[in-house]
């Protein structure tokens, strides 16, 4: 267990709740360019997973953050950790001394193209407004949110997004049915900026037009017929970075009724869609046995 302690430990309240952070997956990702101050432009569907950490706040007299779960210790030095920087900016916002202890149990591996970091903060900025008893007010935690990074937006909304420049426009997408994914991450860090190098400004050149609603409930065989034609343009600069993401990507699809297998982010996770939670989960049953030290996961999309 790591924590910080900004003040000291006393006067710990036992009132507390919990809150998920769940994982956000990219559905496709383009490319699509690179504007001149090196941010990239991207088109993506991200939708949220029920997987994902997990944050619990109760009341302390000052500032205290601990770490828990099979992959803190891959968390780096705790006042680089977004649970940490998103309270620090909150206070800033709101002139709040910072109080209240936040137990992050770290589920998701770190670097891994699910977001975990970014959906940590997301969920600091909601649980800390009630803890403090903040007014959510419209798009002030918005706008503390971009500042934490590209996808903490979307992971405040945490719902179906197609998204698109930096990052910063998002459109919402109702009515999206359940999914049924396999996830699988092999023990490998990919981080972004390393990725983005080898990347190379190989842009696809691909702009799709964004994915209209079709003013009925698409079923998920038409979900998955549209996402065929989609592809993330990170993999091949993922794979160069570790092979071991062409591995999976091959595991996924080889498993009966996969429908597609994709990379998620810059990566490491692979994610396939499937008909069934019963399919999925022969999948994962699957993968388990192949490959006993990757981290593998059968989910559909989170619900509040
Ligand atoms: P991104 O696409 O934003 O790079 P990712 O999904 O690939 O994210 P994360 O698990 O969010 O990966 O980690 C990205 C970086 O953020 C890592 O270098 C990690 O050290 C740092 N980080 C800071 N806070 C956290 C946190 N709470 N959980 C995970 N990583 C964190």
């Amino acid at each position: 267990m790591r924590h910080t302690n900004m003040n000291n430990m006393s006067n710990m309240s036992a009132k507390s709740f919990a809150l998920a952070a769940p994982a956000k997956i990219n559905l496709f990702l383009h490319v699509t360019g690179r504007r001149d101050d090196g941010y990239h432009l991207l088109q993506s569907i991200v939708v949220f997973v029920d997987a994902g950490d997990h944050l619990t706040f109760s009341r302390h007299d000052s500032l205290f953050i601990d770490i828990q779960g099979y992959f803190a210790d891959d968390v780096g030095d705790l006042r680089d950790n977004l649970v940490y920087k998103a309270a620090q900016a909150l206070a800033q916002e709101y002139d709040y001394v910072p109080t209240g202890q936040i137990s992050l149990q770290k589920n998701l591996p770190v670097a891994s193209g699910m977001g975990g970091g970014s959906s940590d903060a997301a969920t600091t900025l909601r649980g800390l407004c009630r803890l403090w008893g903040l007014s959510e007010e419209a798009g002030r935690l918005e706008k503390l949110a971009a500042q934490l990074g590209a996808d903490v937006p979307a992971c405040l909304y945490r719902r179906p997004v197609w998204m698109e420049g930096v990052g910063d426009k998002m459109m919402r997408m109702q009515d999206m049915p359940d999914m049924h994914l396999v996830l699988a991450t092999p023990p490998v860090q990919t981080p972004t900026p390393e990725v983005f190098k080898c990347f190379a400004r190989r842009f696809s050149g691909r702009y799709s037009p964004p994915i209209k609603h079709a003013g009925r409930r698409k079923s998920l065989q038409e979900w998955i017929a549209d996402l065929r034609f989609y592809r993330n343009d990170l993999t091949d600069a993922a794979i160069e970075v570790s092979p071991d993401i062409r591995t999976a990507l091959a595991a996924i699809a080889a498993t009966p009724n996969c429908h597609i297998a994709r990379l998620s982010g810059s990566g490491a996770t692979c994610f396939g869609l499937y008909d069934s939670a019963g399919a999925a989960q022969a999948a994962v049953n699957k993968l388990r046995q192949e490959y006993p030290h990757w981290w593998i996961k059968a989910t559909g999309l989170f619900k509040e």
